[in-house]
């Protein structure tokens, strides 16, 4: 029955995108127009382990069901409109949303020094809707929630334009994922049976919301969770995620503990240094009793500049100053992320301006 509903809805649309069906759903609509329901099976196939959107290739399907195909449905929901590369390897895609062009996303593709692994940072949400203040993408709000075909269909092209097999993948594009979780734990799953990639293969950042991350922990535990913390003291954590001033420090540790327990290796915190507000001696003690409540790898983010940000970038002094701090301390490995990408605003929290300045730009033409 809600299949039928589902079927319908999307007549009702008069869209049919074919990536948007499950499996399931694919098999009742052959069923219905009497093709045979094996079919479905190809054709997930060639639209996500072969990765193919073009019709014409599906050459194991008969031609009059590809013609029906074409006749009725589209078949990508994302199209891709840019793709920047940078010096240093890493490349930015930029995506519009198929039935609604101006609504964009972005995916930054960061292949290892060594060759060996290819990791996508993916998008959950186009915007987002917390407003952290050092980040980008948080100045948009929340333009829209992705679907899980939206965030699985980022891996097909990239993995189409660049030749590249993705080996890793992190939630570290726009967006917040806890708040986005259905679909986001959809794509996981379908990222693993379609990708073959392994769950510990896959990292789910969070700003942290307890509910989410209990409830990924029961679904997904062998998912990787990072927590972006970027304070361990409350009062200063509130000043720059607005969300901390609903949700305590000790509310998430609770969860993450759940977490710990289920998932059984170090989660990670992630800490934007944000010079002058939390690199001193005080802010890494705090950090070290975090360590003591949940095991953690620490990844220190220098922080990425964007126009109009309220913080500057940390120098190569402060940064390595604050890492020795803590490493004299804290139980577990401290890692500093270098930035990469920043020559096209792909590093970490640098995904909006793209659109921000398209934002600015038909303001004026108004
Ligand atoms: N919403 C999730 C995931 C997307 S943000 C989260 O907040 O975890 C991914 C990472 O980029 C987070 O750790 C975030 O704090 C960081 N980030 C955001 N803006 C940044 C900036 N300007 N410089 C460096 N890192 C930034
Ligand atoms: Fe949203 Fe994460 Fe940016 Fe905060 S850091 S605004 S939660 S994307």
């Amino acid at each position: 029955m809600q299949e039928q509903n589902r079927l319908n809805q999307v007549k009702a649309e008069g869209k049919n995108f074919l990536r948007s069906f499950e499996e399931e759903d694919l098999k009742q609509l052959l069923e219905s127009r009497g093709f045979p329901v094996y079919r479905a099976q190809q054709i997930t196939a060639w639209l996500w382990q072969k990765g193919e959107s073009n019709v014409d290739k599906w050459t194991d399907l008969p031609k009059d069901l590809r013609a029906w195909i074409k006749e009725h449905s589209e078949v990508d929901t994302l199209r891709l409109t840019d793709n920047l590369q940078s010096q240093d390897d890493t490349v930015k895609f930029t995506f519009a949303l198929a039935d609604e062009a101006n609504v964009e996303i972005e995916s930054v593709l960061i292949p290892s020094r060594d060759g060996k692994r290819n990791t996508l940072c993916v998008s959950s949400q186009a915007g987002c809707a917390i407003g952290c203040t050092f980040c980008a993408t948080g100045t948009l709000g929340l333009l829209k929630n992705l679907k899980w075909y939206h965030i699985l269909e980022q891996l097909v092209h990239v993995q189409k334009a660049t030749g590249k097999r993705i080996t890793n993948v992190v939630f570290m594009g726009m967006g917040e994922p806890m708040q986005n979780l259905k679909n986001v734990i959809t794509a996981i799953r379908k990222m693993h049976k379609y990708f073959n990639l392994g769950y510990r293969h896959i990292t789910v950042s969070t700003v942290g919301i307890p509910k989410g991350i209990i409830k990924l922990a029961d679904e997904l535990p062998k998912v990787r969770l990072a927590l972006s913390l970027h304070s361990a003291i409350q009062y200063k954590r509130e000043q720059i995620i607005p969300l901390a001033q609903a949700i305590s420090l000790e509310q998430i540790v609770d969860a993450l503990k759940y977490y710990y327990e289920k998932h059984g290796r170090w989660l990670t915190y992630e800490y934007v240094l944000l010079p002058g507000f939390n690199d001193s001696k005080e802010d890494a003690n705090a950090l070290v009793e975090m360590g003591y409540k949940v095991p953690a790898k620490i990844n220190i983010i220098p922080f990425n500049p964007f126009p109009e940000a309220p913080f500057r970038a940390p120098t190569k002094r402060e940064i390595y100053r604050f890492a020795a701090m803590l490493e004299r301390k804290y139980p577990y490995p401290v890692t500093v992320r270098m930035p990469r990408g920043r020559d096209i605003a792909g590093a970490c929290g640098q995904l909006a301006l793209l659109h921000k300045r398209k934002i600015l730009e038909s303001l004026q033409e108004r």
